[in-house]
């Protein structure tokens, strides 16, 4: 399946629901997440619905690879120098409540590790 029409984020990839975006070509998406829980944090998809890590097979490498080397650059072009993190939740017990893949990208500054 390449779009879900019942999917939120194949809703926002087809422009039907609005999003803060932060980086687009062809293959992937990437928008700010609407409930940050970091000062800086973007989701990026695959354009194509892929549910979750568990459909993910070899055939999805490359993509794969985009989307995690578009976090730094994305972190750079956003301010971020000082680190982030890359998560990607999976299933109900990986905490995923949106089923179509994302990878979250978290940085800006940590204030509740000070001291
Ligand atoms: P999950 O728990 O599936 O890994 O994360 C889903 C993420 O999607 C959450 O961090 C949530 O805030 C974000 N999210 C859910 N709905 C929307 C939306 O309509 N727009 C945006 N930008 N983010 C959303
Ligand atoms: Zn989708």
């Amino acid at each position: 399946m390449t779009h879900d029409p019942n999917c939120l984020f194949c809703k926002i990839v087809a422009g039907q629901i609005p999003s803060k975006k932060a980086y687009e070509d062809e293959d992937v998406l990437a928008f700010h997440d609407i409930h940050p829980w970091a000062p800086v944090h973007v989701l990026i998809i695959p354009k194509r619905h892929i549910a979750s890590m568990a459909d993910v097979t070899e055939a999805e490498a490359a993509l794969l690879g985009k989307m995690t080397a578009l976090g730094p650059k994305l972190m750079k072009e956003l301010g971020v120098t000082n680190g982030f993190r890359h998560v990607i939740n999976t299933g109900p017990d990986g905490g995923q409540e949106v089923y179509h893949l994302h990878l979250h990208v978290m940085g800006g500054p940590r204030p509740w590790l000070k001291g």
